[in-house]
């Protein structure tokens, strides 16, 4: 019997632990069931595609650019990446404050819901409120500042630091291309062998991924608030979900207008690592497997893929971008406010930077949505109206954000001539004399 197709493998996990989940539901003791029995595996997975993430960086961004061979072609991939990156993140945010301004869901909130909403999630609002806040108080040039690390250990040893680390692989890199070939030889077979070790481990892990988000996705389902609560929030959560659809197109049309791939190849593509993110909430979790995805299957060059995805995955955050401006409008609406043309502009800038700022770990675009409502002048205490979809809505958000650094790497890989047919063993031999 021919093998089903991984993403197919994946899905039918994430279906299997609903309906598991649902019908253990039925019974007392079904939940506590799960999150004694069936939530650790859902965790254990997490925790090992997270153990991947750092070495992933290290090794294939140091082997990425070292291969590069000189500086000018470094800079201009770099160039190109954070263009594209900032370029995919506005058109995001624009197309979220089109939607919740032709829906305007907040209007249909009546004020007893959005009481009733506020009083049920005060509590868990003001803890995101007091992360904010936190943030909010460092200086203009703190996130500048926090790039550089003073140590690479205690900067590998927090999976919260991979600009650091990312940092630290470029810098290492590039020492690497300016020492003589012959030295700099058996520390860039090291990077390679160490490479060729961790991909492997991705694919072990891989083995376990239908497995794994059966686990997650069961203790979602029992985790979840009333449907009730649901209800009130439906005309949001369409508004968040229809602006992401849209973007998912925007992404298949510019990947098929500048590479000339199609839809349904980028989707058979991207499809495991889309649904792992949509599985773990996570963009720094989902990394390695869309690394993988996009250099076996997508056929940008690792020199590329190395470089774009891992910067992709922490700083590009086109779904989070466009959930913070609905988020923000929205909960204007609801309160009754309007707000001005000037205002939105300036969400347009705050997303955009709070989308740069928020962490690839679940819910960090809630946390950062403060600091745009703070600056739309927006009452803070809204956050207690969208929190009981945030989950779900994190999910979809973070399916978009990998699939933009999926799309961008092809553009940037295509730009540089680094894009070819998946699966393309020793590139350099395909590819014409000028690329090299
Ligand atoms: N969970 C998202 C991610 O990892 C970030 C967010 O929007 O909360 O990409």
């Amino acid at each position: 019997m021919k093998k089903l197709a991984l993403h197919w493998q994946i899905l039918l996990g994430m279906v299997g632990g609903v309906l598991f989940a649902l019908l253990m539901t039925n019974f007392s003791w079904g939940s506590e069931f799960i999150s004694d029995w069936i939530q650790p595996f859902g965790n254990i997975f997490i925790n090992a595609l997270k153990l991947i993430a750092v070495p992933l960086i290290l090794a294939s961004l140091i082997k990425g650019i070292s291969d590069l061979k000189d500086i000018s072609k470094l800079s201009k991939m770099g160039t190109r990446t954070i263009l594209i990156y900032i370029v995919t993140t506005v058109i995001a945010v624009s197309i979220g404050l089109g939607m919740v301004n032709l829906i305007k869901p907040g209007s249909a909130i009546t004020e007893e819901t959005r009481n009733d909403l506020i009083a049920s999630y005060e509590g868990d609002a003001s803890i995101r409120i007091a992360d904010a806040q936190r943030q909010k108080e460092s200086g203009p040039l703190q996130a500048l500042e926090d790039i550089v690390p003073e140590n690479i250990f205690a900067a590998a040893g927090d999976n919260s630091n991979m600009l650091q680390v990312i940092f630290f692989a470029i810098f290492f890199g590039l020492g690497l291309i300016l020492i003589p070939e012959a030295t700099a030889k058996p520390v860039k077979d090291f990077f390679d062998g160490f490479n060729e070790v961790i991909l492997k481990l991705i694919d072990l892990i891989m083995l376990t991924a239908p497995y794994g988000v059966f686990a997650l996705l069961a203790a979602l389902v029992v985790e979840s608030p009333s449907a009730d609560l649901f209800a009130a929030l439906a005309m949001y959560a369409v508004t968040v979900v229809a602006g992401l659809a849209l973007m998912i197109g925007f992404y298949l049309m510019i990947v098929w207008i500048f590479t000339g791939t199609t839809p349904g190849f980028f989707e058979n593509g991207i499809a495991p690592a889309q649904l792992l993110a949509f599985s773990t909430s996570s963009s720094a979790a989902t990394l390695p497997v869309t690394m993988e995805r996009v250099e076996e299957h997508l056929g940008v060059h690792e020199e590329v893929a190395s470089f774009v995805l891992p910067i992709g995955a922490t700083i590009n955050m086109d779904g989070t971008s466009l959930y913070q401006a609905v988020a923000a409008v929205f909960i204007a609406q609801a309160f009754g406010m309007d707000l001005s043309f000037g205002a939105q502009l300036g969400i347009i800038a705050t997303a955009t930077l709070a989308s740069i700022g928020s962490a690839a770990v679940p819910g960090a675009g809630m946390v950062m949505l403060v600091i745009v409502l703070a600056q739309a002048g927006i009452p803070e205490a809204g956050l207690a109206l969208i929190f009981a979809v945030d989950r779900p809505l994190d999910m979809c958000r973070t399916t978009v954000n990998v699939t933009g650094d999926a799309a961008v790497s092809m553009l940037v890989a295509k730009s540089v001539d680094k894009l070819g047919h998946p699966n393309v063993k020793n590139w350099d031999d395909h590819l014409p004399k000028k690329n090299k």
